[in-house]
């Protein structure tokens, strides 16, 4: 049996080693490393994955218009 500890953000426990003493107000608490290296990458990474999804937006609702051409293209070709 390894040792757990209980994450305050997840209400679960976790493997210890998978936790990290968070600064809290008033005392720091124990949290599990994924809760807190996705919060940091969601505040840090939000805008620019923002742009990345809108520019793969754009790219695969291009990619799509140039399938359905292509499909009618070879549909209209009667096979
Ligand atoms: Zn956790």
């Amino acid at each position: 049996m390894s040792e757990t500890r209980f994450c305050y953000w997840c209400r679960a426990f976790h493997p210890a080693d998978s936790m990290r003493l968070y600064s809290t107000k008033p005392a720091p608490r124990w949290r599990c490393l994924s809760s807190i290296e996705a919060a940091s990458r969601s505040e840090s990474e939000r805008d620019r994955f923002g742009q990345l999804q809108t520019s793969y937006n754009r790219q695969s609702a291009r990619q799509q218009a140039m399938n359905a051409n292509l499909l009618r293209l070879v549909s209209s070709r009667g096979g």
